[in-house]
C-alpha cells in the first residue's frame, strides 16, 4: 500500500495538506502543475495508476485552454465574438456551455441585487481592465459623463434563451459587452471537476491561483486551504473544507491600478460604475463554485455593512469578509471550520 498523506505542500496562492486520509487500495496522489487563467494551477489527482492521472491531466489542461480561450470577454474566442455582435446588434447567437453559464450568471446577478453583475463589460474597458498588461496605469479615472453612458448600458443586462432545441440567443442593449470574469475560476472548476468524475478519480483537488476545487470522490479526505491575506503577509488563516466543496476568494490586491497614490481595482460597485470600495478581501465555501465565485465577488462590492443580507439572498452559508482595515467578519458556518 502506498501512503504519501503526510506530505506538506504550501502553495502559491494557498496552503493545501490532506489529511485525515483512510485508505483501502492502493490509491496515490499525483501533481500536476500547468499554466491557465495567467495564474500556475495545481492539481493533486488520487488514483490507482499513473497512466490514468496522466490522461486526465491532459484533458484537464485542455479543458482549462479551451474556457480560457472561450470564455474571455476581450480576446477572440466565442464570448469576444459575442461581445462583437451584441455591440453592434445587441443579438447573438452563443454556444450551450456559454449559454448555460450566462444564465446562471444572470440568475446569481439577480440574487445578489446586482452586486454581481456579468453586464459590466462598458464600465470594465472604460477603467481599462480589458487591458491583459496593467504595468502601465490609465492617467485618470473615466470622466463622468462616459461612464455614466457606459453605466446605463450595464444596468440594462441581458436576457438569455435556451430553448429545449435549437440555437441559444442572447440579447443586450446596443453596446453591451458580458465580462464573465467573476465567475468563470469557478465555471471552469465546475467543468474541471466534471472531466475528473467522467475518468473516475477518486479524490482531487485543484489550486487555480487562489480558487480551489475539490472532488467529491470514492476516496474520503478532506483538505486543508489557506486563505491569503490581502496585504501580502502570507496565509491570513485556514479552513478544512470536505471533498465536493470549493472554496473561492476576490480581492482587490488580484489586479488594480494605482493613480496618484489611491487604489482602484478590478472589481466594480454596479451602482456606481466605480471600483469597489467594500473590502480587501472576501471568501466562500460551497459545493457550487459559480455560486461561490459569484459571492465572493459581491460580498467585495456590498462590505461589512451588508455582508450577513447578502449571505442570505446568494443563499451561502460559509463566508468570511475582510474590510478595508483588517477587521474581519465570518459566518459560524465557516468558523466552524476553521483550522487552529
Ligand atoms: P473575481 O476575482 O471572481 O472577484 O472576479 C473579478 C472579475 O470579475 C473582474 O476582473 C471583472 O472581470 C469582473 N467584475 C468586476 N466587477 C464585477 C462585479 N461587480 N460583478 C461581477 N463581475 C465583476
Ligand atoms: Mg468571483
Amino acid at each position: 500500500m502506498t501512503r504519501d498523506w503526510s506530505r506538506r505542500r504550501f502553495l502559491a496562492a494557498a496552503a493545501i495538506t490532506p489529511f485525515a486520509a483512510s485508505c483501502t487500495s492502493e490509491i496515490r496522489a499525483y501533481d500536476f502543475e500547468w499554466l491557465a487563467f495567467a495564474t500556475t494551477i495545481r492539481a493533486t489527482l488520487y488514483c490507482e495508476q499513473a497512466k490514468l492521472a496522466r490522461a486526465v491531466f491532459i484533458a484537464l489542461k485542455q479543458d482549462f485552454a479551451n474556457i480560457n480561450k472561450a470564455w474571455y470577454a476581450w480576446g477572440d474566442g466565442e464570448l469576444a465574438k459575442v461581445n462583437r455582435s451584441l455591440f453592434q446588434t445587441g443579438e447573438s447567437e452563443v454556444s450551450r456551455p456559454l449559454a448555460n453559464v450566462l444564465v446562471t450568471a444572470r440568475r446569481l446577478a439577480d440574487r445578489s441585487s446586482r452586486h454581481f453583475s456579468a453586464a459590466l463589460g462598458p464600465v470594465i474597458k472604460l477603467w481599462q481592465f480589458d487591458r491583459f498588461d496593467i504595468n502601465e496605469p490609465p492617467v485618470a479615472p473615466p470622466g463622468a459623463s462616459e461612464l455614466k453612458n457606459a453605466l446605463t448600458i450595464a444596468n440594462g443586462e441581458f436576457q438569455v434563451s435556451v430553448p429545449p432545441t435549437g440555437k441559444a440567443t442572447i440579447t443586450a442593449p446596443r453596446g453591451a459587452m458580458i465580462d464573465i470574469g467573476g465567475i468563470a475560476k469557478g465555471a471552469a472548476l465546475k467543468v474541471g471537476i466534471e472531466t475528473l468524475q467522467h475518468f473516475g478519480i477518486e479524490g482531487a483537488i485543484i489550486d487555480a491561483g487562489g480558487d480551489v476545487a475539490t472532488l467529491a470522490g470514492d476516496h474520503p479526505q478532506d483538505y486543508r486551504v489557506g486563505i491569503l491575506s490581502p496585504r501580502g503577509r502570507g496565509v491570513d488563516e485556514a479552513v478544512r473544507i470536505l471533498p465536493g466543496e470549493h472554496i473561492m476568494t476576490s480581492g482587490d490586491y488580484a489586479r488594480y491600478w494605482t493613480l496618484d497614490g489611491k487604489r482602484y481595482q478590478h472589481i466594480i460597485n454596479p451602482a456606481t460604475g466605480w471600483p469597489a470600495t467594500g473590502a480587501m478581501s472576501a471568501t466562500v465555501i460551497d459545493k457550487d463554485p459559480l455560486l461561490a465565485d459569484a459571492t465572493a465577488t459581491a460580498l467585495i462590492v456590498g462590505g461589512t455593512q451588508n455582508f450577513s443580507t447578502l449571505c442570505d439572498a446568494m443563499q451561502v452559508q460559509a463566508a468570511r469578509l475582510v474590510d478595508n482595515n483588517g477587521i474581519v467578519s465570518m459566518t459560524s458556518s465557516f468558523r466552524s471550520r476553521l483550522d487552529t
